[in-house]
């Protein structure tokens, strides 16, 4: 029997990691999801482990960052040994973010947290239900469901997310190519309790020519043990593989570690095929393909599934965006945007898999004689910790990207990094205090920070409190780009507001307006606030405006007094909403 359906805006299909982070983006945004699971319960199995910084800054302005730090494990150092000699040591320590370390805490962690965060918006995932067949056409998605019950559900929604993973209903059902290689390695994995010679904030990677192992730690004596293996075991549904055995996991250690590790107990044992893949298009008209569903790799590196967070949240808001009315071609900007890092993390980790296991020939050499020498020079162990973290992806070639010069600062298309800042003004009211960038961005909008004068700021708020009138006079200035930009070099914050007023009116509902100055030395940072000066993470140009994502990364950047009506355009073409279509004529 067929059910009737609420209609959602968006179907997520997967209930994984990368289905919930969709799910969350546009919830945040107050669209109407669906997300289903043909799982009856959460998975149980391990599976990845690692959170790169990237994503705990992520799900900080998603305000879920907390559980992850609470019930997972910060490891600080990556070590690389060859032949139990280590050639290379990896601090985590400086890099500029809040999280300067790798969090380990298990997949069914994340997806707990993650749907718990997901049912405060008032979204909760249906379990049982299956997607089994699709149509789409020019006004929608017809899905066929098949639900718990065992009866089927039609349902018609705008558009459908596949975050259906590596075995992907909607890839095949649209018969897309999933390009690559299975690669010949099968991978055990093992939660294990054991006694190591190093603190628990390191994680170490062992190649030897008896394999690879690597050990992970999750805090209190538990560790995953990752190992090649070289047999390749028969391709077969998942859990009807052999399990491996404690034996096989000290002898692993022992073989490839040389080190003093005793291995005591095992709680989950797997093994695991690793295939190197990738579909050719993330989107099909209004279809697409996020996380496992579009490439599947090798799990050096712990890339995997947080490059399906990082890519659900590129999406999330620019359909969000779409469906309040913003062109198509902005949606386009997803494939654009992730397809070239999705196959950089496919080169990178297929060649630090094959690195890492070389037994002769010139990886081993690198491996043991090139690698430790390049990882001793600082540019290039920045770059490695910068890469890893994944905090250097930004789409600075993006057709979304507007950048013009300043005097320092990020540019366009890289990452909003956090800083601490003089709040002057915000959307919701005068609210001069000290502020967060990173709280202060809400990633169901745009922010639009205006980077003000300390002084000028102090002084029109000396004048408001004395009932004077502001410093400058907005005469004269009530509307337009060049009178803004005449004004703001008379000096004064008054004349900044017609430059707001300018965007608010392009993108209505869509911006919150930011005035943000720098905090002047007595009220320097914190010790523990671990957010930089606004000067030291933005630059030093004032007045100045960055525009920022809903997803955290700088799509335009310039000065208030000449680069307005380049902003305006800009907003006009990607992301606002088509004027309604004027009623024709009686
Ligand atoms: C054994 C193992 C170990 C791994 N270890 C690591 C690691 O150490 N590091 C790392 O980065 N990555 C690792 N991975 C990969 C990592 O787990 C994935 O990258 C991550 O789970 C991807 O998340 P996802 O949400 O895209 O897909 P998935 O987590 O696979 O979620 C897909 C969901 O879709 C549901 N679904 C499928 N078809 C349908 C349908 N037709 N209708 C409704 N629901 C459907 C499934 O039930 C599932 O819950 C490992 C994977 C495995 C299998």
């Amino acid at each position: 029997m067929t059910v009737a359906s609420s209609q959602p805006s968006v179907l997520i299909v997967g209930a994984g990691p990368t289905g919930l982070a969709a799910a969350l983006s546009l919830a945040r945004a107050r669209i109407a999801v669906r997300v289903i699971d043909r799982a009856r319960e959460p998975g149980r199995h391990t599976r990845a482990i690692g959170i790169q910084a990237r994503t705990l800054e992520l799900f900080e302005q998603h305000r879920v960052v907390a559980p992850f730090l609470e019930h997972g494990h910060r490891a600080h150092v990556a070590n690389l040994y060859s032949n139990g000699q280590r050639r290379a040591r990896l601090d985590f320590d400086p890099l500029f973010t809040r999280y300067p370390y790798l969090l380990f805490i298990d997949q069914t962690e994340t997806e707990r947290i993650l749907a718990a965060q997901l049912a405060t918006l008032g979204v909760e995932v249906e379990r049982g239900v299956e997607l089994v067949e699709f149509n789409q056409g020019s006004a929608g998605v017809s899905a066929d469901l098949r639900l718990a019950s065992g009866r089927t559900e039609a349902l018609r929604c705008g558009w459908l997310i596949a975050a259906d993973g590596a075995h992907s209903t909607v890839r095949h059902h649209l018969g897309m190519q999933f390009d690559g290689e299975s690669l010949e390695q099968s991978f055990l994995l093992a939660d294990i309790a054991a006694t190591t010679p190093w603190p628990e904030d390191e994680f170490h990677v062992f190649a030897s020519g008896d394999g690879l192992a690597a050990i992970f730690p999750y805090g209190h004596g538990r560790f995953r043990l990752i190992a090649d293996h070289k047999a390749m075991l028969p391709a077969a549904p998942e859990g009807t593989l052999p399990v491996p055995t404690l034996e096989e996991c000290r002898s692993i250690v022992e073989r490839r570690m040389h080190h003093p590790v005793s291995v005591a107990d095992m709680t989950w044992a797997s093994y695991f095929h690793v295939n190197s893949r990738i579909v050719r298009f993330l989107r099909m008209d209004r279809v697409f393909l996020a996380g496992d569903a579009a490439h599947v790799h090798s799990p050096a590196g712990a890339q995997g599934m947080n490059t399906g967070i990082q890519e659900a949240f590129n999406l999330g808001w620019k359909l969000a965006r779409a469906l309040g009315g913003a062109p198509d071609r902005l949606l386009d900007t997803y494939h654009a945007e992730r397809y070239p890092i999705e196959r950089i993390v496919l080169r990178q980790t297929s060649f630090m898999t094959q690195l890492v296991e070389a037994d002769h020939g010139p990886l081993k050499l690198l491996r043991e004689r090139v690698m430790p020498a390049l990882v001793a020079l600082g540019p290039l162990r920045d770059a490695a910790r910068e890469a890893l973290s994944e905090l250097s992806i930004q789409y600075r070639r993006s057709p979304l990207t507007l950048e013009r010069v300043l005097d320092g600062g990020p540019r366009a298309g890289e990452r909003a990094p956090d800083a601490l800042v003089r709040v002057v003004d915000g959307p919701l009211g005068k609210a001069p205090e000290k502020g967060r960038i990173f709280d202060l961005h809400d990633p169901a909008s745009f922010s639009l920070f205006l980077l003000v004068d300390g002084e000028a700021a102090r002084a029109a708020e000396a004048a408001e409190q004395g009932g004077a009138a502001s410093a400058s006079s907005t005469s004269g200035v009530a509307d337009g780009a060049g009178t803004a930009g005449a004004a703001v070099a008379a000096g004064g914050l008054e004349v900044l507001k017609p430059f707001a007023e300018a965007v608010e009116r392009v993108l209505p509902q869509a911006v919150r307006v930011w005035w943000v100055a720098d905090l002047p030395g007595a009220e320097a940072p914190l010790a523990g606030e671990g957010a930089p000066s606004l000067g030291d993470a933005y630059g030093r140009t004032r007045p100045a405006f960055y525009l920022v994502r809903p997803d955290g990364y700088i799509c335009a950047r310039g000065r208030t007094g000449s680069d307005l009506h380049g902003l305006l355009r800009h907003c006009e073409l990607w992301f606002a909403a088509a004027p309604a279509p004027r009623p024709a004529p009686q």
